[in-house]
Parts: structure tokens; sequence; C-alpha cells
């Protein structure tokens, strides 16, 4: 299990405890405050992905010294992990709010509106939550394209989480200073700014899940379609062989291979059980 399921899980998944939904944490002044911040200065994130690729030119020891520290302080304020679809499932079976939210990330590296976020909460009329998030409705990301909160029965947001994976976008949760839980992101690399800093620059903001994926290749017919849609680069072929197999030391557990499978070869297996990939977070 990782850190935060240690330091906040109770023995379980940290993101299967239903108390880092609650409103009680959101009782916190200093963690409404910002999370007000975090969606009414989304060009913030601007001015982080800039630094992001200035850093990526600086000397390796300082690189290394600032990283750490950013890292340090997002695991204290807004750190994800991403989850495959069945535990998404599960937490919809205790969260009783959810929100369509356009995306910020995608705001700032594309110029768009794009609904791939969503707020979630314990309460049945989504709590403080939403009335901090609603709050702010209309000026939300402050576009002209910005259609406000759009609410969604747990039918609803399944539905759009598989089509989502079926778009080949890795599912995360984000706590807001943590350890609560407010969201739940559909990620990729070229958009996702937290994604972009973890995979690309090499500056974790969020852990890899708690699984690893695995190929039986009795089962594979070797046609890459796994390959084509891993985020991660985590997927090789063996031309030798005609089947493909995943590094599970470069593997996020994400779950989307086994999505673009027809065959039915991918399974997920826990992390810890993978000896190569159990310390990997
Ligand atoms: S998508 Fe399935 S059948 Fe195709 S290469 Fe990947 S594991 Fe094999
Ligand atoms: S190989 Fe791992 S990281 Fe790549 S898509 Fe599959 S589960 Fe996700």
């Amino acid at each position: 299990m990782c850190e935060f399921c240690h330091k906040h899980g109770e023995g379980k998944k940290w993101y299967l405890r239903a108390g880092n939904y609650s409103d009680d944490l959101l009782s916190d002044v200093k963690r409404r405050r910002f999370i007000e911040e975090f969606l009414s200065e989304p060009e913030r994130l601007r001015a982080d992905l800039e630094n992001l690729e200035r850093l990526s030119r600086a000397p390796a020891i300082v690189r290394r010294a600032i990283i750490w520290a950013i890292t340090r302080r997002q695991k204290q304020v807004h750190y994800g992990q991403v989850v495959p679809i069945e535990d998404l499932e599960r937490i919809l079976g205790f969260v009783n709010s959810v929100v369509r939210l356009p995306c910020i990330c995608r705001k700032i590296t594309r110029g768009k509106e794009k609904r791939y976020c969503y707020g979630i909460s314990i309460s049945p009329d989504g709590g403080e939550m939403f009335r901090i998030a609603g709050s702010l409705e209309k000026s939300y990301l402050r576009g002209p394209d910005t259609k406000g909160l759009e609410t969604l029965c747990k039918e609803e947001a399944l539905k759009a989480f598989r089509e989502h994976e079926s778009e080949g976008l890795c599912h995360t949760v984000w706590t807001f200073r943590t350890p609560f839980i407010g969201g739940f992101c559909n990620c990729d690399r070229s958009d996702c700014i937290a994604m972009r800093a973890t995979v690309t620059h090499d500056m974790p903001v969020m852990f890899r899940a708690e699984y690893v994926a695995r190929i039986d290749p009795g089962n594979c017919t070797g046609c890459r379609q796994c390959m084509k849609v891993c985020q991660f680069g985590a997927v090789a072929y063996s031309a030798g062989e005609k089947k493909s197999v995943v590094d599970a030391r470069k593997c996020y557990g994400c779950g989307i291979c086994r999505a673009a499978c027809s065959r039915e070869a991918i399974s997920l297996l826990d992390r810890p059980a993978v000896p190569a990939a159990a310390g990997l977070w």
C-alpha cells in the first residue's frame, strides 16, 4: 500500500475510506480557502507549467532539490493517485454527489473547455464542497465557453468514466489539503499538467495505482492495441513471440490497456504481489 494508505487509510486503501471525503474535513478554514483559490486562480497553473519547463534546463543537483521540495509540499496540499475503474466504482458506492467540471489543465494547455474533471462529495446535496464550487460558478475558469457545474447521478458518472477510459484517459483521485479528497480527473500525458510533471519531468505529484497490469500470453494475439493506449510506455512487443508484455517497473496500474484489449488478456494484480513493482509508487 502507498504512503497515504498507511497515513490516512486506517488499514485500507486511503481513497476507499469514506472519512477522507467528509464535510468535517471541509470545516477546516485553510482547506476551504485552498479550494477556493485553486478553482478561482487557474492562471497559477500556467505559471507552474512554465516553471516546470524552466526547471528541466536547471543543473541536476538544483533540479533534484527543487523536485524533492515540491513533491513534499504537494503531498500536503494537492496530490493524486491513479485509480482503476473498479475502485472508482467502489468510491461511487459511498459518495453521494458528483458534478462534472471543465478541466483546468486542458483550459491552460489547450485553451479549450473539456469536461474531464469531477467534483465528489459524501453529502447528498454536495455539501460544502459544491457550495464552494457553486459560489465560484460564474467566474470558474473565466472563459466564455464555461457552462458551469453539471450534476450527474452515479450511473451517469460511471458511464462517463467508461467513455473516458475508451478515449485512453487515465483515472485519478485528488486531495485538497491531504487527506481530504474532492475530485476525480481523467488524465493524459499531453494535456494534464500533473501527469506531465510526474511522467515527463520526473516530478511526482501523484502515486501509481495499487495495481500492476499483467498480460496472459495464452490469450494475447500480439495486436498491440494495449501498447497504443498506454500513457506510460509500459507495454513492450516481442516480435519473436508475437506477444505484448508489461514492464511492471513502468506500469502505473491504470487499467486502460485492459479496456483496449478485445481478447481479455490483461488483468490487474495487486502491486505488492509483483516483486518488481512492489515498492514503486
Ligand atoms: S491488446 Fe490484448 S491481444 Fe492485443 S497485444 Fe495487447 S494484450 Fe495482446
Ligand atoms: S501497462 Fe500499466 S500503465 Fe500502461 S495502460 Fe496498462 S495498466 Fe496502465
